[in-house]
C-alpha cells in the first residue's frame, strides 16, 4: 500500500487520503528540505503543487507526484491516474484525519459518555482513533466525503 507525504499546502488532501485508508504525513509548517528528507527516509511519495519541490525531489530520488488541480476530486483523480491507485470508500481501515492513526470500530455502548446525546440517538456506527482517541461517526461529514469520491468515478 502506498504511503504519502503531502506538502504543507495540501492539508485537505491529507485528510482525504487518510479517510481513504492511506498512511499520510502532513505538517502545516515544514521547510522544503525537511519535507524532502522525511519523505525520503519514510519511503513516502511526496505530493506537491510546487514545481520547485518536485524538481528537488527528483534530484533526491524521492518519488513524487506533481498536482496541477486545485479541487479535491481532481487532485485525487490525478493521484489515482499517476499510481493506478484504488479509491474505495469506506476502505477496510480508515485513518484518523487529524493524526493519521488507525481507526477501530467501536460499539456505541462503549462510547456513550463521550458522544453528544443527539449523535448517539441518530447514529449507530462509531470509530475511535487508536492514537488520539478522537471519535468518528457516519455524520454529514461522511456524506461530503462520499460526494467527493463519487465525483472521481
Ligand atoms: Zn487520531
Amino acid at each position: 500500500m502506498y504511503k504519502f507525504y503531502t506538502d504543507s499546502m495540501l492539508g485537505k488532501l491529507a485528510r482525504f487520503l487518510r479517510f481513504l485508508g492511506y498512511d499520510t504525513l502532513y505538517r502545516s509548517k515544514e521547510s522544503i528540505d525537511e519535507m524532502l528528507e522525511e519523505s525520503f527516509q519514510s519511503k513516502r511519495i511526496l505530493i506537491s503543487q510546487s514545481q520547485k519541490v518536485i524538481l528537488l525531489s527528483e534530484k533526491k530520488k524521492t518519488q513524487s507526484i506533481h498536482l496541477t488541480s486545485t479541487d479535491i476530486s481532481s487532485q485525487l483523480q490525478e493521484i489515482r491516474e499517476s499510481l493506478g491507485l484504488s479509491i474505495i470508500f469506506p476502505p477496510e481501515t480508515m485513518r484518523c484525519s487529524v493524526c493519521n492513526g488507525n481507526l477501530s470500530f467501536k460499539e456505541k455502548q462503549e462510547l456513550l459518555d463521550r458522544i453528544p446525546e443527539g449523535t448517539a440517538k441518530h447514529y449507530d456506527e462509531f470509530w475511535e482513533c487508536d492514537s488520539c482517541a478522537k471519535i468518528f461517526w457516519l455524520g454529514s461529514h461522511w456524506e461530503d466525503i462520499k460526494r467527493v469520491i463519487e465525483e472521481i468515478k
